[in-house]
Order: C-alpha cells, then sequence, then structure tokens
C-alpha cells in the first residue's frame, strides 16, 4: 500500500537526537557552535561474503577493515550532531533556524537513508495525521517517490561511502580504538568541539594523501554481556566491557540488561 505523507511541523524529529552528518557537514555544524559525537560498531567479518550478498556489500561499502586479535572486522565509523532537548537550530515557531543549510538526513526525514529498511510510520517520530491519505505518495512498493528525495538519499549514500576512508583516519587521530557489536549498541566517543575539529580537518588533509593506504589496526569490542565477550573471547578477539573504556567514550547498549 502507498504511503501518504506531510509533514505537520510538529518538531519531534528536531529534538533530542543524534543527526549522522558527512565530514562537510560536521565541519559547519561544530562552527556554528554544536558538538559532535562518533558512534562506533563493528562486524566480525571472518570471510568475505558470497558476491551476491547484496546487504553484506552495502555494509562492506560503509565500513573499514580491521583486527580484533586475529578476528577480522569490518568498523563503521559514524559521525554524529548530538544534542538533548531541541536542536540548536529549532525556532520558537518549530521552524528550522538553518533550514538551507540543514544536514541531508533533516531532509529526507521520515525516509530512510538504508536500503535494507523498510519504512514503517510507527517508527517514527510523525503523528498519525502526518501520514494521512489526503497527502502525496511519499513511498510505493518499496520506492520514494519524490526525485528531489531520491537524489538527496543517493547523494547521502554517495558521501557516507566517500567518507569512510577520512573517518577510519580520524578515529585515529582521536584515539579511538574500540567499537560496540553491531546490533547491540555503539561506543559513544565525545571529543569536545575544538578537538573535533582539529582532529576532521587533519583527517581529511591526510587522507588526499593516502590514496587508499590506510593501516589496519587492532580494535577492542565492547559488550555488556558476557555471553557476547565469552564468546569473542573463544575466536580470539579482543573483548572487554563498558568500564574498560577510557574517559571521553561511553557504551550505548540497545539493550540496557546486563547478562552478568
Ligand atoms: S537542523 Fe533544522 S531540521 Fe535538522 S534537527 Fe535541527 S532544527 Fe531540525
Ligand atoms: S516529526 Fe515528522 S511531522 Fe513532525 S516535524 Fe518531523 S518530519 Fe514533520
Amino acid at each position: 500500500m502507498p504511503l501518504h505523507f506531510s509533514c505537520t511541523m510538529c518538531g519531534h524529529c528536531c529534538r533530542g537526537l543524534r543527526i549522522p552528518l558527512n565530514l562537510s557537514e560536521a565541519i559547519d555544524w561544530l562552527s556554528d557552535g554544536g558538538e559532535t559525537q562518533l558512534l562506533c560498531e563493528a562486524i566480525p567479518w571472518p570471510a568475505e561474503p558470497a558476491v551476491d550478498n547484496l546487504l553484506a556489500a552495502y555494509k562492506f561499502q560503509r565500513s573499514f577493515p580491521a583486527l580484533s586479535g586475529t578476528l577480522p572486522l569490518r568498523v563503521i565509523v559514524t559521525v554524529v550532531a548530538a544534542f538533548d532537548g531541541p536542536c540548536p537550530h529549532l525556532k520558537s515557531d518549530l521552524r528550522c533556524g538553518a533550514y538551507d543549510r540543514r544536514p541531508r538526513v533533516c531532509r529526507i526525514y521520515p525516509a530512510e537513508i538504508n536500503p535494507f529498511i523498510a519504512l514503517r510510520p510507527a517508527g517514527k517520530g510523525c503523528p498519525p495525521e502526518a501520514w494521512d491519505n489526503r497527502y502525496p505518495v511519499l513511498e510505493a512498493s518499496g520506492r520514494y517517490v519524490d526525485r528531489t528525495l531520491t537524489a538527496d538519499i543517493e547523494a547521502l549514500r554517495a558521501t557516507d561511502i566517500r567518507d569512510v576512508e577520512a573517518k577510519q583516519i580520524l578515529s585515529s587521530v582521536l584515539g579511538v580504538r574500540a567499537a560496540a557489536l553491531a546490533n547491540e549498541g555503539f561506543v559513544v566517543v565525545s571529543p569536545g568541539r575544538e578537538t573535533m575539529t582539529r582532529a576532521i580537518a587533519l583527517a581529511i588533509d591526510k587522507v588526499e594523501g593516502l590514496d587508499g593506504n590506510v593501516s589496519i589496526v587492532s580494535w577492542t569490542l565492547i559488550s555488556n554481556r558476557c555471553s557476547t565477550r565469552d564468546t569473542l573471547a573463544s575466536v580470539d578477539a579482543q573483548a572487554a566491557a563498558p568500564e574498560a573504556l577510557p574517559d571521553g567514550q561511553t557504551y550505548l547498549g540497545f539493550d540496557a540488561s546486563r547478562d552478568d
């Protein structure tokens, strides 16, 4: 069934968020006085998947290679704008104060970036009246209809892939070597505005001269689950509990309950 949609300007999607940014958007966000964080997650990658595994290919493109002990990994680092409460750009009349230069993720909401995630109104912050059948069709048969929207989604995916090596260097510049297991959570790194600004500029500068030759280094996999750490240790991966993280890094688990 087609999904109809029109934004009601309720402002829910502009509060208490972590908005994924590409690196040039992150520089703009920081220069506007905003705060950013890194979200780090890792996927065990013991062998290359089949060539027709499109989901694996998507994950591969968005990630860089690493090791944990002897276990091969793919690490995904996401730079996010982070704020509790209203976005610093949200005006009192609930309009965006940076509308013309708002991040691409804001432009496409409530559409999904990930082509393997179906759009579900129940998973979005938009009120029920925003999905009324009187409004234009947003999505039909799994495809977004509006050409500007599809172009923005394509551009988002392209910059996500383009920035991978620079984010690999960025994590190295910031001394980040810990990631949560994908699907369990994230390691959240909060370096502060000035440090992040310098680190992103350095990473962009360095990546241009490296021509794809970024060293593969060892990462620690953080989990709040004893069973996960035991499983990782059994395959010679380096695993640790969230308490092992250094200052400035925290663990954000999808499941707050621990099994230890
Ligand atoms: S930048 Fe604008 S659209 Fe994006 S969260 Fe902030 S107020 Fe909302
Ligand atoms: S939550 Fe949905 S309806 Fe509300 S402002 Fe954001 S996009 Fe519009």
